[in-house]
């Protein structure tokens, strides 16, 4: 059961993430946990989808829990494909734009084809910090 497996591998990946310390971490971590919970969803969805065609052979009243059920699934998937993205931006990969392939956001060069990626702007300095009398000067 693939569906078991991915829960397992994201409560997994879940526990990873929780060890680090990072407070960028905490978004990410949330992110998981939603991915972990909505994965465990579609699988009860499958199942319940299963049992109604099971039903259905004899019954075929079934036919309208059956087209719920498929609707409920595909939403729920476009859910989780969502929270996926959602992850991949949080852990701010750098999907290259070449392959596809996600890099690490440091990463130079995709490790997919080796296309060059775009450097990560860096992080803007405070311009407050000018103004503040130099106190801390080496000696
Ligand atoms: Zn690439």
């Amino acid at each position: 059961m693939s569906f078991i497996d991915d829960t397992v591998v994201a409560a997994k990946e879940w526990f990873d993430v929780a060890s680090k310390k990072t407070s960028e971490a905490v978004g990410i971590q949330k992110l998981r946990i939603a991915i972990a919970k909505k994965r465990s969803e579609l699988s009860k969805e499958y199942e319940t989808l299963g049992r109604a065609y099971f039903e259905s052979v004899n019954n075929s009243d079934m036919d309208e829990v059956l087209a719920q059920m498929v609707e409920t699934i595909e939403l729920t998937k476009q859910d989780l494909a969502d929270l996926k993205a959602q992850l991949d931006a949080a852990k701010k990969l750098k999907v290259c734009s070449v392959c596809g392939q996600k890099n690490p956001a440091g990463a130079a060069f995709c490790n997919g084809c080796g296309a060059a990626l775009p450097t990560a702007a860096p992080q803007p300095e405070p311009a407050a910090q000018e103004a503040e009398p130099a106190a801390e000067t080496e000696e």
